[in-house]
C-alpha cells in the first residue's frame, strides 16, 4: 500500500475545521463561508487534466463537489462561475506556469475569485514543490474577513498521477483521483484533516484491508491517500464520505435537521496529573458495536476531533511551548484541551488514538517518515528484506500462538555460522541506524539495514527455527524478535511485502 501527501497550503491540525479565529476573526469560532450568500463561486482552468480533456475534468470537478452538497445534514452548494479569470500575466486561460499560478493565487488572496487549477502534465507541481513530489493536490482559502467568513479559495489538482502512464509520478485509478478532489474541496470550504482508524495507514496493532470497517471508517480528510485500499469493490475509502467527514461538514454548515440528527460529546483531555489540559491530543468518538448487525460499529461510525483545537498555538500558555505566532485560535486558556465531537444518535466510547504504529510518533513526523520508507522502498534490497521480515513475523507470530516464550533468552546458544552471521551484523548496523533514528534521519535510518540481506538471506537459507531443542529454538526467536524490533521502529516493513 503508498500513502501520498495530500497538500493543504495551511498548517493544519488534524479534526474538524482547517482555521479557527483568533486575533483575525471571532476569537474560537471556526471560519466558513458564508451561505447567506448562496453558492459557493468556484472558476475552473482551461486545461486538460491528466487523461481527462477540459469539459471531461469541469465535469469531474462538479461532480465531486456533488459529494459534499449530497449530505443531508449540511447546507453549503458550490457553482462553476466560470474560466478562470485574467490577472497579471496569466491570459491564455491555461494555468501551467509558476507565474500564472501566482497570478491567479494573488488574485485568489484578492478575493477576486477562486481558481480550480488543473496542472494538465504535473509540470507546474513539479515546478512548485520539486520534481515528482508525491504531492497530488493542494487547497485552502486564499482570503478571509475578521467576521470569520472564508472569501475565496484555491484548488490545484495534479494531472501527472492520472495521466495514463507511471512515468513521473505514479498512477493513481479514477476512483483514487476522485478521491484526491473531494478531499481538496473539503479543504477549500474549510475542513481540516481527521486522523481516526489511524491503522489503516500504519497496518499496527492490526492492519486495515479492503471491504473492512476500518476502511469504512477512514475519513476522507485523512491526510494521506491509500492507495490500493477499497471500501466497497472498485472504490477507495477516501472516495465516499466517513462519518467524520459528515460529522463536520454539517457542524460546520448545519442544515435544519442538524440539531435533531447530531449530538455533542464535549470534554477536556488532562495530562497524567489529572488536572492540567493537554492540547493537540486526537480524541475519537466510536459508536458502541451492535451486536446484532455483523458490521462493527466502533470502527464504521467513528467521529474524531483535537483537545484544545479552537485554542491557539502560540504562546501564552505552557502546554504547548512556544510556537510561532498565530492570528487564528482563541487565546481564552479555558479552551486548552477542549474537544467537542458531533456525533449521530447511538452510544460512544470515546478513546485517545496513539499516533503511529509500534512506537507513538508525532504526527507531524509522517510525512518525512513515509518519504523515508519511499526512499527504502527504491533500494534493491528492499523487496526481499520486506518479504523477510513478513517472514520474521509470522515466525513470531506462530511461536507466540504456541505459547512460546523468548522475549529474554540468550544469544549464547547461536552456533550455526549463518545465525553468528546474522547477529554479529544486526549488532553493528543497529548500533549505526539507532543515532540516525534518533536524530530523525529516517531515511538514512531505513537504508541502513539494506546491508542485512545477505545474513538474513544466508540465515533463512540454512537456518531452521522451530527445532526441537528448546533454548536454541528461544534465541533463534529472540534473533528474530531483536531484528524485527531494530527495524521496525516507526514502520512495519513486513507490510510493505508484496
Ligand atoms: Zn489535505
Amino acid at each position: 500500500m503508498l500513502a501520498v501527501g495530500l497538500g493543504g497550503v495551511w498548517p493544519a491540525s488534524a479534526g474538524g475545521p482547517l482555521i479557527v479565529g483568533g486575533t483575525l476573526g471571532p476569537a474560537g469560532v471556526p471560519f466558513t463561508w458564508d451561505t447567506s450568500l448562496g453558492e459557493f463561486p468556484y472558476r475552473t482552468d482551461g486545461g486538460k487534466l491528466g487523461v481527462m480533456d477540459n469539459a471531461a475534468a469541469n465535469a469531474r470537478v462538479a461532480a465531486m463537489f456533488q459529494v459534499w452538497e449530497d449530505v443531508p445534514t449540511a447546507s453549503i452548494g458550490f457553482n462553476n462561475a466560470g474560466p478562470i479569470l485574467s490577472t497579471g500575466t496569466f491570459s491564455d486561460g491555461n494555468v501551467n506556469k509558476v507565474g500564472e499560478f501566482n497570478a491567479v493565487s494573488d488574485s485568489c488572496e484578492a478575493a477576486t475569485q477562486s481558481p480550480i487549477v488543473y496542472d494538465g502534465n504535473g509540470k507546474l507541481f513539479d515546478s512548485l514543490f520539486g520534481e515528482n513530489s508525491g504531492v497530488i493536490g493542494l487547497a485552502g482559502p486564499c482570503a478571509l474577513n475578521d467576521e470569520g467568513r472564508i472569501l475565496s479559495a484555491l484548488v490545484a489538482l495534479n494531472g501527472d498521477f492520472r495521466d495514463g502512464d507511471a512515468v513521473g509520478e505514479y498512477e493513481v485509478t479514477d476512483n483514487e483521483f476522485d478521491a484526491v478532489f473531494i478531499h481538496e474541496f473539503g479543504h477549500l470550504f474549510g475542513l481540516g484533516h481527521s486522523q481516526a482508524n489511524l491503522n489503516c495507514l500504519t497496518g499496527s496493532p492490526a492492519g486495515c484491508s479492503s471491504f473492512s470497517d476500518d476502511a469504512f471508517g477512514l475519513p476522507t480528510m485523512f491526510p494521506f491517500l491509500l492507495s490500493a485500499l477499497e471500501e466497497t469493490p472498485g472504490v477507495n475509502p477516501a472516495r465516499t464520505l466517513s462519518q467524520d467527514d459528515i460529522a463536520w461538514v454539517s457542524k460546520l454548515y448545519p442544515d435544519a435537521g442538524f440539531s435533531s440528527s447530531f449530538g455533542v460529546i464535549s470534554g477536556t483531555i488532562l495530562f497524567g496529573d489529572g488536572l492540567t489540559p493537554a492540547q493537540g491530543v486526537n480524541v475519537i468518538a466510536r459508536q458502541v458495536d451492535d451486536l446484532g448487525t455483523p458490521e462493527n460499529e466502533g470502527r464504521r461510525v467513528v467521529v474524531s476531533a483535537v483537545s484544545g483545537y479552537l485554542f491557539t498555538g502560540t504562546p501564552g500558555q505552557s502546554v504547548t511551548g512556544t510556537n510561532p505566532p498565530s492570528p487564528f485560535g482563541s487565546r481564552n486558556p479555558l479552551l486548552i484541551g477542549i474537544f467537542e465531537i458531533p456525533v449521530p444518535p447511538g452510544s460512544y466510547r470515546v478513546e485517545v488514538e496513539s499516533v503511529l504504529c509500534l512506537n507513538p510518533v508525532r504526527i507531524d513526523l509522517v510525512p518525512k517518515q513515509l518519504a523515508a520508507v519511499r526512499a527504502f522502498l527504491a533500494l534493491s534490497e528492499a523487496e526481499s528484506l520486506a518479504a523477510a521480515n513478513k517472514r520474521v513475523a509470522n515466525i513470531l507470530k506462530q511461536a507466540a500462538a504456541k505459547g512460546e516464550s523468548f522475549a529474554n533468552a540468550e544469544h549464547r546458544e547461536l552456533k550455526e555460522p549463518a545465525e553468528r552471521e546474522l547477529l554479529s551484523a544486526l549488532r553493528s548496523v543497529s548500533q549505526k541506524a539507532k543515532p540516525l533514528f534518533d536524530q530523525g534521519d529516517y531515511t538514512g535510518y531505513l537504508k541502513a539495514f539494506a546491508l542485512l540481506k545477505s545474513p538474513v538471506d544466508r540465515f533463512f537459507e540454512s537456518v531452521m527455527v522451530m527445532v526441537d531443542d528448546e533454548n536454541v529454538r528461544r534465541s533463534r526467536l529472540a534473533l528474530l524478535t531483536d531484528l524485527r524490533t531494530e527495524m521496525n521502529r516507526f514502520a512495519d516493513i513486513s507490510k510493505l511485502a508484496a
